[in-house]
C-alpha cells in the first residue's frame, strides 16, 4: 500500500514536471512566426505519413548510408519502440500487479523483448566505446568550425547511455526474478518458455525465491525511477529529439526542396529576414529541438571541410541554445517586446556573419540529416536580414548586386554580349521565329562565360542536328535572379523574376529548354509563384529523347576515362542523377568512373548559393577540394552539367596545374563530340 502511494507520487510528480518542461518548449514554438508558405493541409497527409514511415520509423537514412553508428541507432530506436510494451507493463504493475498482455501476444512479445534488450545493451557498449575511446570527430566536433562543441565534455551522452544500459539490465533482473518467485503460475511459466535470456538469468538465482523477489522488486524501482528521470532530462538535452524527431519528420517539407519561401513584401508585417530567435518560424524552431547532434550534416559540408567557420550542426546549436537561453523572456514578453529582443547574428553574437556567407546552399547537410532538418532556408533567411535590413555582406557582392540590377547578369556585362556565343552559328531568335516549339533559355553562365560558350554551342548543334524547333531570346534575355535570391537579396530576386516571367510570357512559348541546373530549379520550382507556368525541360532530357528516337546518332569515339561531377541543383535538389550518366554511357568509347563521393553525397563545386561571386582564401577553396576528389580517379575528363560547375572545376584544375592532363567538359560537349555530324564538334 505504501509502495503504491510512493509510486503514484513519484509517477505523477515526474510526469507533471516533464509535461511542464515540454509544454514550455512547445509554447515557445507557438510564439514563433507561422508565415513559412508551407502547405500543412490534409492534402499533404499521405505524403507526411509516408515520410514518417520511411524516415522516422523506417530509419531510411541509416540503412542507406550504412556505417556502424547508423546500425547502432537503428537497434536502439527499434529497441525503445519494442520495449515501450515492457515499460507500460512495469509502470502499470505499480497499481495493478497482475497487469499483462493477452496470452497470445505475451509469448512472442517476450521473445522480441529479450532479443532487443540484449541488442540494445550490445549497442550501448559499442556506443560507449566510441564516445570514450575512439572519439570520432563527427561526435566530438569538427575543427575549427565546431570548436565550441569540441570543447564540451560530452558528459550528457555518456550519462544517457548509462541510463539506457541500466534500463535494460534492470528490466532483465525484474523479469528473471519474477520467473523464479512466481514459478508455477501458468502465466509466468508461459512467459518463461518465450524468454530464453531472462530464463537463463533466472537460473542464476539457484531457485532462491526470496532473493529473486528482492532483486526483482529492487530492479522494478530502479527501472521505473531511471525512466522517469530520463524523461525529465530529455527536454534539457539533445535527447529531446526522442520526442520531437518523429513530429519534425511528419511536419517536414513536402514542397520541392529547391523552393525558397516567397516573402510577401505587401504584407502588414513583412519579414525582411531572420535575425532574432522569434524571427524564425515554428518549424525552424522544431528543427532546432530535433537535432541529435550526430554530426552527419557537418561531415558532408564543404564549408566545414575547407576550414571555414560554418558547420551546419554548430550553426543550428547556436540558434537552439539562444532560444533555450531566452525561453523565459520569450514566454513572458508581449509580441511587440519580442521584436526588440537581441539579434543572434553579428560580431560577438552566437552566429557571426562569416558563418552565413560560407554556405554553398548545396543541401549536402539536409540530404545527410536522418531527421530531415533543413538548413538552406534558415541560412538564406539570415542572409535576407544581413542584405535587406543590416546592409552587411561581403564587399565583392556589391558588384554582383549592381550587375544584376543594372545589366541583369552578375558580371554586369552588356546585353549584346549574350549573343557572342552564336557567332558563326545560325541560331534562330524568337523575335524572328515566334512559332518555335522551344525557347532555349541560355542563362547568364551559358551565354556570358567564354568557356561555357563551347557548351552552349554544342547544345545548339545537337538541337539543329536533331531538327528541334527552337529559338533564343538573345540580347533580350534576362537573368532569372537565382543568385540574388540565394544571396538573400529577395527583393531584387522578385523584381527580376517578375521581369523575366513577363518577357517569356510575352512570347507565348510554353516549353522552356535550359542547360543550367540553377535556371532549371528556379524556373521549375519557384517561378510558378510568379506566374511562370511553363514546361521547363532539361537539355539532358531532350537530348536523351533525340537519341532514343534516332534523331541524333552516336558515331565518333570519345576514348577517355570520365568522372562525372554532380551539380547540387540537378542532383540533390531535383533528383537528376542518372540522366547525365546515361547520356555519357551512350557516347562511344567513353568510360565512366564514379568519384568516391557521388550523387547525393557529391561535394559542391563551390559556386552554389552565390559563392561563385565571393572571394575564397586560397587554402579554403571548395573547388580545390572537389577537383582533388576527382583526380583520385585519374580521369582524362571531368564532366559537368552546370555552367558554374564548369567554371569552378576548370579553375580548380588550372590552380592545381593539371590542365594538360585533365579536361573539363560539359556533358553536352561530350555528346556533341560523339555525335554523327558533318560539322566538327566544338
Ligand atoms: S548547404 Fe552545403 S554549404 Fe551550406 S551548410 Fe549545408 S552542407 Fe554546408
Ligand atoms: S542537423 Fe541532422 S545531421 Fe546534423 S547533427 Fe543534427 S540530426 Fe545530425
Amino acid at each position: 500500500m505504501l509502495s503504491t502511494a510512493i509510486w503514484t507520487i513519484a509517477f505523477l510528480g515526474a510526469i507533471g514536471f516533464f509535461l511542464l518542461q515540454v509544454g514550455r518548449r512547445f509554447a515557445v514554438l507557438l510564439k514563433m512566426r507561422r508565415d513559412d508558405g508551407r502547405n500543412y493541409t490534409s492534402a499533404t497527409l499521405s505524403k507526411r505519413v509516408s515520410n514518417t514511415l520511411i524516415y522516422a520509423f523506417g530509419q531510411y537514412k541509416f540503412f542507406r548510408d550504412g556505417g556502424i553508428a547508423g546500425v547502432l541507432h537503428i537497434v536502439v530506436f527499434w529497441g525503445f519502440l519494442t520495449l515501450g510494451g515492457q515499460v507500460t507493463m512495469m509502470f502499470a504493475r505499480g497499481w495493478f500487479p497482475g497487469f499483462t498482455l493477452p496470452e497470445w501476444l505475451m509469448g512472442p512479445y517476450s521473445l522480441t523483448k529479450d532479443f532487443f534488450q540484449v541488442a540494445v545493451l550490445c549497442a550501448v557498449g559499442v556506443l560507449l566505446y566510441r564516445w570514450l575511446v575512439i572519439k570520432p570527430q563527427r561526435l566530438m566536433g569538427f575543427l575549427p568550425a565546431e570548436a565550441k562543441l569540441h570543447a564540451h565534455k560530452h558528459t550528457e551522452a555518456i550519462v544517457i547511455l548509462c541510463f539506457i544500459a541500466t534500463i535494460m539490465i534492470s528490466g532483465f533482473l525484474y523479469d528473471a526474478g519474477r520467473l523464479v518467485f512466481l514459478a508455477g503460475n501458468p502465466e509466468i511459466d508461459h512467459e518463461a518458455a518465450w524468454q530464453p535470456i531472462s530464463r537463463w538469468i533466472a537460473s542464476l538465482f539457484g531457485g532462491d525465491a526470496a532473493l529473486a523477489q528482492t532483486v526483482s522488486d529492487a530492479a522494478w524501482w530502479v527501472h521505473n525511477g531511471v525512466i522517469l528521470t530520463f524523461l525529465n532530462v530529455l527536454p534539457r538535452s539533445k535527447h529531446f529529439h526522442i520526442i520531437t524527431a518523429v513530429i519534425n519528420v511528419f511536419l517536414g517539407r513536402v514542397e520541392p526542396a529547391g523552393r525558397i519561401a516567397k516573402v510577401d513584401f505587401t504584407a502588414e508585417a513583412p519579414n525582411f529576414g531572420r535575425s532574432k530567435p522569434m524571427d524564425f518560424t515554428w518549424k525552424q524552431g522544431l528543427d532546432m529541438y530535433s537535432c541529435t547532434e550526430c554530426g552527419r550534416c557537418s561531415a558532408m559540408c564543404p564549408a566545414t571541410a575547407t576550414g571555414k567557420p560554418l558547420a551546419p550542426r554548430q550553426f543550428l546549436l547556436q540558434l537552439r541554445d539562444t532560444v533555450y537561453a531566452q525561453q523565459g523572456d520569450i514566454l513572458k514578453k508581449k509580441p511587440e517586446e519580442l521584436l526588440a529582443m537581441d539579434v543572434v547574428v553579428g560580431e560577438g553574437k552566437p552566429v557571426i556573419d562569416e558563418v552565413v556567407w560560407s554556405c554553398n546552399t548545396c543541401r549536402a547537410c539536409e540530404e545527410a540529416c536522418p531527421v530531415n532538418i533543413e538548413y538552406v532556408d534558415k541560412i538564406v533567411a539570415v542572409r535576407q536580414h544581413l542584405v535587406q535590413e543590416a546592409s552587411r555582406f561581403p564587399e565583392e557582392l556589391a558588384r554582383t548586386f549592381k550587375g544584376l540590377e543594372n545589366n541583369s547578369n552578375p558580371w554586369g556585362l552588356g546585353a549584346e554580349e549574350r549573343e557572342a556565343w552564336t557567332q558563326g552559328l545560325d541560331v534562330p531568335r524568337v523575335a524572328d521565329n515566334p512559332n518555335v516549339e522551344y525557347l532555349y533559355y541560355v542563362g547568364c553562365g551559358g551565354a556570358l562565360d567564354s568557356n561555357n560558350h563551347k557548351t552552349t554551342q554544342s547544345l545548339a548543334k545537337i538541337l539543329k542536328q536533331g531538327k528541334v524547333s527552337f529559338g533564343i531570346l538573345g540580347k533580350e534575355e534576362l537573368c532569372n535572379g537565382e543568385t540574388a535570391r540565394r544571396l538573400g537579396n529577395e527583393y531584387l530576386f522578385q523584381t527580376m523574376a517578375e521581369a523575366l516571367v513577363t518577357k517569356i510570357n510575352s512570347t507565348g512559348i510554353k516549353k522552356i529548354l535550359v542547360n543550367c541546373p540553377h535556371c532549371f530549379n528556379t524556373m521549375t520550382n519557384e517561378y510558378p509563384e510568379f506566374g511562370g507556368n511553363w514546361e521547363v525541360i532539361r537539355a539532358g532530357d531532350l537530348v536523351s529523347k533525340l537519341l532514343a528516337e534516332g534523331k541524333i546518332q552516336m558515331q565518333n569515339s570519345f576514348d577517355k576515362k570520365i568522372v562525372y561531377h554532380d551539380s547540387c541543383y540537378y542532383g540533390r535538389f531535383n533528383g537528376v542523377f542518372e540522366e547525365p550518366r546515361n547520356l555519357l554511357s551512350q557516347v562511344p568509347g567513353a568510360r565512366l568512373e564514379e568519384m568516391t563521393l557521388n550523387k547525393g553525397k557529391g561535394t559542391c563545386c563551390g559556386a552554389g548559393g552565390g559563392r561563385m561571386w565571393v572571394e575564397e582564401k586560397a587554402d579554403q577553396r571548395v573547388n580545390a577540394l572537389r577537383v582533388g576528389q576527382a583526380l583520385e580517379k585519374k580521369p582524362d575528363v571531368i564532366a559537368t552539367s552546370c555552367p558554374y560547375c564548369r567554371i569552378m572545376i576548370g579553375n580548380g584544375v588550372t590552380d592545381k596545374g593539371v590542365e594538360d592532363q585533365v579536361q573539363v567538359m560539359d556533358v553536352m560537349q561530350i555528346v556533341a563530340s560523339g555525335m554523327k555530324t558533318e560539322a566538327q564538334p566544338v
